[in-house]
């Protein structure tokens, strides 16, 4: 910027990351709900970097600006704030709709906006595929399993949730949004996919959030207590934000229109993965020169209403049909997620 003539100097203008180019027939409009979240910007980034036209649409509930600024201004990109209980009118040739807010504290925060989120907000979408034409693709969940009792869960199995219970307004409202997904399909002739999501942890994932990974991660990190709810016999099974993305682009370019279970087969239990994460924590800190005390000691608190008590994929289906597995081990992930939060720290923006 030049004070005296009012002039920005265009050489010191930020380039953007170098997209692929295509043909204007293999550059699709791609419509992402929810774009600005933990999961939707990793997809951003991807589809961004795949050469394609991107178009975020979010309220900015649980997603944020910052996610996807890096892409701000590049001819390929649009962010349009908008709630998609409100319909919305583009052109597009693929639609992943991924609008919901996602860890329990904050989709308990208002339960009736997220029953509405996912019901009206998924209608909304779904009518949008219908008169583009465009294909449809839905982030469902594990959570449609409810508290399993089926192990590992196949696609096949129904579930098993409480329809009153304080996680209902997210699990029955996913399992809606697959009923209307599947509607759309039979009556109208949508074209549909249906990725039913395991629990999923990566950089950009809301520090505050209360997902098990960032909270273990951060309280190690700043040496406080680790919080285990329960006894911890609960199990996850987690997997790394790069391999869902992989999962959901081969599913949205795949002919499976059957849901499809997207995660990683490596089961823990909570108490396990306390120090699983506090392990891994400590041991980048050594590498990095750090060389404090073991200071987060593992603490057990309650534990919340109809937490489920054990979840793993069953990931056949995937890999049969989309030849799909994950390729990120836990230790990776949670090294580079522990990175990750250390360098925010360090900025200060921790
Ligand atoms: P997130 O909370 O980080 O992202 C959700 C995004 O949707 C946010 O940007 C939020 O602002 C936006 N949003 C919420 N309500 C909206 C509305 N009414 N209108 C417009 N935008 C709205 O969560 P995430 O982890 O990125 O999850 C993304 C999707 O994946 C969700 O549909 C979630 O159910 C699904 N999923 C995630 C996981 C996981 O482990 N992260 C597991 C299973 C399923
Ligand atoms: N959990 C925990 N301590 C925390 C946060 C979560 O023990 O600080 C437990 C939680 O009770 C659940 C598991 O970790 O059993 C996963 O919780 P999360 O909210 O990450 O995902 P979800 O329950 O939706 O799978």
């Amino acid at each position: 910027y030049h004070a005296d003539t009012h002039a920005i100097s265009y050489t010191t203008l930020a380039s953007f990351p170098p997209v692929k180019l295509l043909t204007p027939t293999e550059r699709k409009r791609i419509l992402v709900t929810g774009g600005a979240g933990f999961v939707g910007s990793h997809l951003v980034d991807r589809l961004m970097l795949l050469g394609h036209e991107v178009t975020v649409l979010d309220n900015f509930f649980t997603g944020s600006k910052t996610t996807v600024s890096h892409w701000v201004g590049h001819p390929n990109f649009e962010l349009i704030r908008h709630d998609v209980v409100e319909p919305f009118m583009i052109e597009c040739d693929q639609i992943y709709h991924l609008a919901c807010p996602a860890s329990p504290p904050h989709y308990q925060f208002n339960p009736v906006k997220t029953v509405k989120t996912s019901f009206m907000g998924t209608l909304n979408m779904l009518g949008l595929a219908k008169r583009t034409k465009a294909r449809f693709l839905i982030s469902s969940t594990s959570e449609v399993y409810g508290d399993p009792e089926v192990h590992p869960q196949t696609e096949e199995y129904w579930g098993h949730v409480n329809p009153i219970g304080p996680r209902a307004c997210y699990d029955e409202g996913k399992r809606v949004a697959e009923t209307l997904t599947y509607g759309f399909k039979s009556q109208d002739g949508v074209d549909v996919r249906v990725a039913r999501i395991f629990n999923t942890y990566g950089p950009r994932m809301n520090p505050y959030d209360g997902r098990v990974v960032s909270n273990f991660i951060l309280q190690a990190l700043k040496g406080e207590d680790i919080t285990v709810y329960g006894d911890g016999s609960q199990t996850r099974s987690f997997q790394y934000i790069h391999d869902l993305i992989d999962g959901l682009i081969a599913l949205m370019n795949s002919e499976e229109t059957r849901p499809v279970n997207i995660g990683n087969n490596a089961e823990f239990t909570i108490g396990d993965f306390a120090h699983y994460v506090r392990d891994i924590v400590e041991k980048v800190l050594a590498q990095d020169g750090d060389k404090r005390e073991r200071t987060s000691q593992i603490v057990y608190k309650d534990i919340p209403q109809d937490d489920p008590q054990q979840r793993k994929p069953d990931t056949t289906r995937a890999k049969e049909v989309l030849d799909w597995q994950p390729r990120w081990t836990v230790d990776m992930g949670l090294e580079e997620m522990v990175r990750y939060y250390k360098a925010k720290m360090a900025e200060g923006s921790l």
